[in-house]
């Protein structure tokens, strides 16, 4: 059971989250305009490990239709502008995402899998060491990720 802590840069939201997650790097377009960059990394993990510490009240957040027609709601601090969190329509209540420029200790974080290859900018590197996915990595291959890492 592992477990990290963050917070965005003004530091005014803060959380923790508990049990396996998959580190994600998405390439898409959507991504590339909220990271600032390509490509976006995330780490998935489960809705029900997670607890926010402070800063409830400075989370705003921005939904858009994914490519699949379902939300994607994308929450960033208001006071500071850090993209926090990312919950969609498509996994939950299962899993949400946790962007991983907030989290405090990353020097254990691999990336293993990357997303969206088919829009990756010709400037940015795809790690080719990766699980590599044209488009949305298949929900079943995140699914049996965080289930082996939880067993
Ligand atoms: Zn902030
Ligand atoms: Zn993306």
């Amino acid at each position: 059971m592992s477990e990290i802590t963050g917070r965005c840069l003004c530091g005014g939201v803060s959380y923790q989250a508990k049990g396996p997650t998959v580190f994600v790097a998405c390439h898409c377009r959507d991504c590339r305009y909220v990271s600032g960059g390509a490509p976006a990394s995330i780490l998935v993990a489960q809705t029900n490990g997670f607890a926010l510490l402070s800063g409830a009240d400075l989370i705003q957040s921005y939904t858009v239709a994914g490519e699949s027609g379902h939300k994607v709601m994308r929450e960033f601090c208001r006071s500071c502008g850090t993209p926090l969190f990312e919950r969609l329509e498509i996994l939950e209540p299962d899993a949400m995402l946790i962007k991983v420029g907030t989290v405090d200790n990353q020097d254990d974080l691999r990336v293993e899998a990357t997303a969206w290859t088919k829009s990756a900018p010709a400037w940015a590197t795809v790690d080719e060491h990766t699980e590599l996915f044209e488009k949305n990595p298949a929900d079943e291959f995140v699914g049996q990720l965080l289930a082996s890492k939880a067993g």
